[in-house]
């Protein structure tokens, strides 16, 4: 072979897990690097949390350019990363992983972004400010709801959870903008938010149903879930069957993908009809 300038590199990207092989990552990136025509790989990483700082370590010198990370190590790459950025912090978890050439490794958590542009996009009128948000659940993606709600402007929150300690934790964490509901007395205020999210995994597939009565969903509200399996929860159906706008949870999972694939592959992929297709297939 005639010595010459390097070979570029092939980029290399995952999803680094404990398990992983539930996740449609790879398939979302697969589908982007074909339709953008650009070089590049994307695997499943199972990989044990004694493993995961050696792990990450020597990924760049692999040639890897980034990971997505999910459960359980979505709060132990923060200590392990050399930057986090604030919004990772804010939210106390991340998702997203960039190596720099030098190999210094950057966190961020995409989830409460992908939040946001999923219902920005499927709910072209709906405007943050515009009014009161009800949140339920006080789990890791609560977090990250709350975030992306009170960067956007959103006026009030009234956040409940089976634990309400929880929930009392995050208004705590977020500030006076966030007003705890006891979850008995949800079902009677539903009426009161301009939008309602399920962040619980309640209604999804294998776990419990979600059974509150949920008479008092009107039209002029947005109602959105967080579960994506089933596509249309019963949250859904029944706020659809009463005039609100609803928006599935897929798009979140879409949309939180896009800043990594453009930092990690260079060019922004659009979150589409397509997208959603390859991803159902
Ligand atoms: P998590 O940290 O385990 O929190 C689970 C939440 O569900 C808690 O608020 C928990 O309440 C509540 N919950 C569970 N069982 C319940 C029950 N029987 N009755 C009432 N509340 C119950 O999980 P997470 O990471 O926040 O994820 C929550 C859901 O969001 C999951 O379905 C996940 O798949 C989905 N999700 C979707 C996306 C997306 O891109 N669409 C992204 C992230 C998460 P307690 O505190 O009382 O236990």
């Amino acid at each position: 072979m005639s010595a010459g300038k390097p070979l570029p590199r092939i980029p290399l990207a995952g999803v680094i897990g404990h398990p992983v092989v539930h996740s449609k990552s790879p398939v979302l990136f697969r589908h982007w690097l074909t339709a953008y025509d650009l070089p590049g790989h994307y695997i499943h990483l199972d990989i044990a949390p004694a493993d995961l700082r050696d792990v990450i370590r020597t990924m760049p010198r692999m040639g890897f350019v980034g990971a997505n990370v999910t459960i359980p190590h979505k709060q132990q790459v923060m200590d392990l990363a050399d930057q986090v950025s604030d919004r990772a912090i804010r939210i106390g978890a991340a998702n997203t992983l960039t190596f720099g050439a030098d190999g210094a490794i950057h966190a961020d958590n995409t989830d409460g972004y992908g939040f946001l542009e999923n219902l920005r996009q499927s709910a072209p009128g709906w405007e943050p400010a515009q009014g009161m948000a009800i949140v339920l659940g006080a789990g890791g993606a609560a977090r990250a709801v709350l975030a992306s709600l009170l960067d956007a402007g959103v006026p009030h929150i009234m956040l409940s959870n089976r634990t309400s300690d929880r929930a009392h934790d995050l208004a705590r964490d977020f500030g006076d903008r966030i007003e705890v509901v006891d979850w008995d007395t949800i079902p009677a205020l539903l009426d009161r938010g301009r939008l309602v999210v399920n962040t619980t995994s309640l209604g999804m597939s294998g776990k419990s149903p979600l059974t509150m009565p949920l008479d008092r969903l009107h039209d002029g509200q947005l109602v959105t879930d967080l579960v994506y399996v089933p596509l249309r929860t019963r949250l859904l159906e029944e706020a659809a069957a009463r005039g609100c706008a609803t928006v599935d949870g897929l798009g979140m999972l879409l949309h939180q993908a896009v800043p990594g694939f453009q930092r990690w592959f260079g060019t922004r992929p659009a979150v589409t009809a397509a997208t959603r297709k390859a991803i159902l297939a």
